[in-house]
């Protein structure tokens, strides 16, 4: 029997992908297929429980493949039914994933790398550097573990945990395919965001190849700002970013672009600023989703007052944007957005107990 090491890992195949490895073991691709349904929709990872398969392919798939989960090694369950699981990748990486449970949506908030290399200066990710990017099956097992440990399905996905989904291409797109698929996850595209900073060409190519629904990270209504919060803006500045966003909404009347800002005490969130926003979305199908800053150790920020939040939307709201302002969940265990870092890494498994979750 092969090692573990030279098995695939079926989670990194879509579709597609299943039906031509099927293929090369000498089988009919339809049981490419069945395999995404028992994996994704049936959340069955023995091939010896894949019982629509012949006995002979399940033979041959436990000889060259495997169906391996990332591992949960922590479990923290927030007063508001938020949880916050901390998944082993392998022995120097962990991530985080955290799900927000609402009325009508059961919504997950996924990383797509280890750390984030944007260096954004209000977000605790970046202070942790960048590690590596995730697979299509570290992405997509967040998903399988979130499904299987709450026992429901899932309605909503976001990018908006750990790392820059669009300096992740290939494996985030496979997996945003697999989250679509009718015999996985059957998300439509208007349940799966991906939240970008603003990588231009990356989103120009996402305009050609994927469905899924688009948040930026705006945080600032002018480049000299932006230059300052979102560093990857000197690079792509506003007059490149804002026409490639309204390009991939290539006309649809029905979608929009989700921009995030957050709110920053002194920093960007005067009556001024609001109408500099206003005037830079002018024309530009737009949704704006204030949040809340949370702060970490460390930080040099801090959140602007109720108040502030409150008259900055209205000014927003009164110009006809739709603006929400974000509730902040789960801050009791720090998996607010911007929170979410590896600093359990190097905690060890009495000290995690410690913090109240559930170690495994
Ligand atoms: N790299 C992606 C996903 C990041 S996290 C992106 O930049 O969009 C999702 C959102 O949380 C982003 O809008 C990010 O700017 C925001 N965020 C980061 N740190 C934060 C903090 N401390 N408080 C509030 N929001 C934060």
């Amino acid at each position: 029997m092969q090692s573990t090491e030279q098995k695939v890992n079926l989670l990194n195949l879509d579709r597609q992908g299943l039906e031509s490895f099927i293929e090369g073991l000498g089988a009919k691709a339809f049981n490419g297929r069945n395999v995404l349904k028992w994996i994704h929709k049936h959340g069955v990872t023995d091939f010896d429980a894949m019982t629509d398969l012949s006995k002979k392919l399940r033979e041959q798939l436990k000889q060259v493949a495997e169906v391996r989960v990332p591992e949960v090694v922590f479990d923290q369950p927030a007063l508001d039914g938020t949880h916050k699981w901390v998944l082993e990748l392998d022995c120097n990486n962990r991530i985080e994933s955290v799900y927000i449970p609402e009325p009508n949506r059961a919504t997950l908030c996924i990383s797509s790398q280890v750390g984030c290399a944007l260096d954004c200066s209000f977000c605790s990710t970046a202070q942790q550097g960048f590690n590596r990017n995730l697979t299509t099956a570290e992405i997509i097992g967040q998903l399988w573990v979130a499904e299987h440990e709450l026992g429901k399905r899932l309605t909503n996905v976001v990018f908006m945990g750990m790392g820059e989904p669009l300096a992740n291409f290939d494996p985030v797109v496979t997996a945003t395919r697999i989250m679509q698929d009718d015999l996985a996850y059957m998300l439509s595209k208007y349940r799966v965001t991906i939240s970008t900073s603003g990588i231009v060409p990356a989103l120009r190519q996402l305009t050609e190849l994927s469905e899924v629904s688009l948040a930026v990270s705006l945080h600032a209504p002018t480049n000299e700002l932006r230059d300052q919060l979102v560093p990857i803006n000197q690079k792509y500045p506003l007059e490149q970013l804002i026409p490639a966003c309204r390009e991939y909404l290539r006309g649809d009347k029905r979608r929009k672009v989700t921009w995030e800002y957050v709110m920053l005490d002194g920093i960007n969130d005067s009556d001024k600023q609001a109408k500099q926003l206003i005037r830079l979305l002018e024309g530009t199908p737009s949704k704006i989703n204030l949040i809340p800053f949370n702060p970490f150790p460390g930080t040099r920020y801090q959140c602007s007052s109720p108040e502030r939040i409150d008259a900055f939307r209205q000014r927003l709201v009164k110009s006809g944007i739709v603006t929400t302002t974000r509730k902040t969940r789960g801050d009791d265990i720090d998996a607010a957005c911007g929170q979410l870092v590896g600093r359990v890494k190097d905690r060890s498994r009495r000290e995690l107990k410690h913090a109240g979750g559930v170690v495994r």
